[in-house]
């Protein structure tokens, strides 16, 4: 890294920085890499040059680009971490994306396996569906405005040409390159919206699996005459199920097109989504009401005011401490491996049918270990991958289906009542001392029926410990088996849970 005074006259601007080599040159001015010298982590500072901006007449794309990314808090959107104005130029800490360009990316390697370009995908798509759930359209989503960090996780960037959604108004400004852009958007008609985001995401999509455009030529009107026909050919060698996903969102019509919200419920977007992306995410409201209280200690550690902190986040001002918070927090949670983040949801709904036909069989599963999670930690951590201390768990290396044949005897000997959300993902109920078939909770809402919850519970009634039991996979190819506690007294589910490490020989 150079020292911050040599990156052309930065050094009081910048003091909380030292600055590197270039990244990158884009329309405003330069990229470059720099350290953030309180936390040691590494950011992408863009310098944007005011008089260059005016001349360029860019000034309203860049503050739309800073005004929206500084709300954004999500995985896979670019984090701004501030923004440092001077007479002469802007200062845009961000992110710092390793890998660059999904777009060098993708000529790299030519078309992606499909299990990659799904993960890519689905990340692209959590990303549009968080700025379209807060009201903004990105317009220009192309491979070159998407970065890959050092896990090769998509962010994107570029909103310079996003425009704030207003119900019952369309959007009447052209834009975007031409490869991406929707038909309604080339021929300059009125269009609401997220429907050209869901076209672009079809283009890119097309792309990774592809390795190639949908749409392409030389010639430019030939090119709009291709889009606006939705003349494209799909290659023989794209699965079925790609097949048909990337021809509903390469619909010509937009309110005939797909939504986001139905691309997530496709089967080829379900396949291997990870738990974190499983869930919508939050809006940018409720966001600034969580705040990680293990990164706000450290922030405090560094001499930093607690009640300030605290208020300035919620407040969403930006200063030294926010700025360190923000670091602090995209790092560790990129540094760690959280079970919820990581994992897939649908790898433990594989072998579903296998599990549903030998679930009497019987096999070892003895080579438990106690696990290490807190599936009930707050606020942003329900939402990225998180690095849990503490769980109720346990790890296995065995095969799923074995864990969870134990699992079910265990349950059968303790009279537990159970009914199944999923092969790996059941409800509970346990009446210490009342004898009841398992499995007999057929209809869906009886388990919330009529039975006191003991807290309640006047002594005439049994206790009763509701309770839930999920198998996850964590990264290492091991299985975890957590349980939660819904309703009923804590000792008591304690007491159960003793019992059940014994059923299953771990005690
Ligand atoms: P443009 O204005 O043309 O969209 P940018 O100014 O956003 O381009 O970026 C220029 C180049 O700098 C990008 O192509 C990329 O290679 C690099 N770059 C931009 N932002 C980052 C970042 N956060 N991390 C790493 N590299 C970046």
């Amino acid at each position: 890294m150079d020292g911050s005074t040599r990156g052309g006259g930065h050094s009081d601007a910048l003091r909380n920085y030292t600055l590197g080599r270039t990244l990158g040159i884009g329309t405003f001015g330069k990229v470059k890499i720099a350290e953030h010298k309180l936390t040691g982590h590494r950011v992408a500072i863009k310098i944007i040059n005011c008089r260059q901006m005016r001349n360029m007449e860019m000034e309203e794309k860049a503050k739309r680009e800073i005004k929206i990314l500084k709300l954004f808090i999500h995985p896979h959107i670019i984090r701004l971490y501030e923004v440092i104005y001077t007479p002469t130029d802007i200062y845009v800490v961000m992110e710092y994306c390793k890998y660059g360009e999904l777009f060098d990316y993708i000529v790299e390697k030519g078309r992606l396996q499909e299990v990659e370009a799904r993960r890519i995908f689905q990340q692209i798509i959590s990303g549009v569906e968080y700025c379209h759930r807060n009201m903004v359209v990105h317009r220009d989503l192309k491979p070159e405005n998407l970065l890959l960090d050092s896990k090769y996780n998509v962010k994107l960037a570029d909103f310079g040409l996003s425009n704030v959604m207003h119900d019952g108004h369309f959007l009447k400004t052209s834009c975007g390159s031409p490869n991406y852009a929707a038909p309604e958007v080339i021929s300059g008609r009125l269009y609401a919206g997220p429907e050209v985001d869901v076209w672009s995401c079809g283009v890119i999509l097309y792309a990774l699996l592809c390795g190639t455009l949908p749409f392409d030529d030389e010639n430019i009107p030939n090119l709009f005459k291709k889009i606006k026909g939705g003349i494209y050919t799909l290659p023989s060698h794209l699965s079925a199920l790609a097949r048909d996903l990337i021809p509903r969102m390469l619909v010509v019509e937009p309110m005939k097109r797909i939504t986001i919200r139905e691309i997530r419920e496709h089967q080829w977007f379900q396949n291997r989504l990870p738990r974190y992306l499983a869930v919508p995410p939050p809006d940018t409201a409720q966001q600034a009401k969580m705040i990680d209280e293990d990164t706000l200690r450290d922030v405090v550690k560094m001499g930093f005011n607690k009640d300030d902190v605290c208020e300035s986040l919620c407040s969403r001002l930006q200063n030294e401490a926010t700025v360190a918070y923000y670091l602090l927090l995209d790092n560790r949670f990129r540094a760690t491996s959280g079970y919820l983040g990581a994992d897939y949801q649908e790898s433990m709904d594989r072998n579903l049918n296998q599990l549903a036909s030998s679930e009497s069989a019987s096999s070892g599963t003895r080579n438990y270990v106690p696990g290490s999670s807190d599936p009930h930690s707050s606020g942003l951590r329900t939402h990225y991958p998180v690095e849990r201390k503490w769980a109720l768990g346990l790890q296995s290396r065995a095969h799923p289906r074995e864990i969870m044949i134990e699992v079910l005897k265990a349950l059968q000997e303790l009279n537990v009542s159970w009914k199944k959300n999923g092969h790996y993902n059941m409800k509970c109920r346990w009446c210490p001392g009342f004898s009841e078939a398992h499995d007999m909770l057929d209809a869906s809402n009886s388990f919330d029926s009529t039975i006191m919850d003991n807290d309640d519970a006047n002594g005439k009634l049994p206790a009763v410990i509701k309770f839930e039991i999920q198998l996850y996979k964590t990264r290492d190819e091991k299985y975890l088996l957590d349980m939660q506690r819904v309703t009923g007294p804590q000792l008591l589910f304690l007491d159960f849970c003793a019992d059940f490490l014994t059923k299953l020989r771990v005690l």
